[in-house]
């Protein structure tokens, strides 16, 4: 099986493909995880990306998809994987279909409004060594990993806005390009992670047989 997920920054994207990637037992794949690592570990590309993504702006179209290219092409999803955070453009999502025709099944859209990603985020505290999301509150230790709990640098107010204006110039379209393709679902993210999780699922078998 092989999903990409669609939707704002703090749409869900993140939780809803854990919950996808234990019940389908494929990868969840996060572009913005894997650069997030890249900065910690101060590699090459960690150096190129690290002011791009401080500033809630996009990493150049060909350095996401070489990255995803290689991780896709690798034997940890030879059953599929879910892709959150990728495609990110037009461009991205013809690279995609290139490198494995056919490749995505299904799209799942999280709809979100506007105004409640941005109290999401502002709200979200990240676990630096497993990415877990939560919500700001007394923890400051990740209760799955014990990782440190932290706000992240584009999760300030500013940068949301901007963040926000990027999707809907840069993203959005993806939701048209995948539903002309008849692979698109679209599903409500408001609500509980576990409720919108079985609407997701129920939506995905819609499609997948
Ligand atoms: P995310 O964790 O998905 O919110 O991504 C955080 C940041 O990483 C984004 O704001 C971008 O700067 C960068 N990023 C992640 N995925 C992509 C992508 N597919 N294309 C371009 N930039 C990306």
């Amino acid at each position: 099986m092989r999903i990409v997920l669609l939707g704002l920054p703090g749409a869900g994207k993140g939780t809803q493909g854990v919950l996808l990637g234990e019940s389908y037992d494929i990868p969840q794949i996060s572009t913005g995880d894997m650069l997030r690592k890249a900065v910690a570990d101060e590699t090459a590309l960690g150096k190129q990306v690290k002011e791009i993504i401080r500033s809630g702006k996009l990493v150049p179209d060909d350095l996401v998809i070489s990255i995803i290219k290689e991780k896709i092409s690798g034997d940890e999803c030879r059953k599929g994987f879910i892709l959150d955070g990728f495609p990110r453009t037009i461009e991205q999502g013809e690279a995609l279909e290139k490198v494995l025709p056919g490749s995505v099944d299904v799209t799942v859209y999280l709809d979100v409004p506007r105004q409640e990603v941005v109290e999401r985020l502002a709200g979200r505290l990240t676990c630096r060594k497993c990415s877990a999301i939560y919500r700001k509150s007394d923890i400051s230790v990740c209760p799955v990993c014990g990782g440190d709990l932290y706000q992240r640098e584009d999760d300030q107010k500013s940068t949301i806005e901007r963040r926000i204006k990027v999707y809907e110039e840069n993203t959005a379209p993806l939701v048209e390009f995948y539903r002309s393709r008849g692979k698109l679902v679209e599903v409500s993210g408001l609500g509980e992670p576990g409720d919108v999780f079985e609407k997701v699922r129920e939506n995905i078998s819609k499609v997948v047989a």
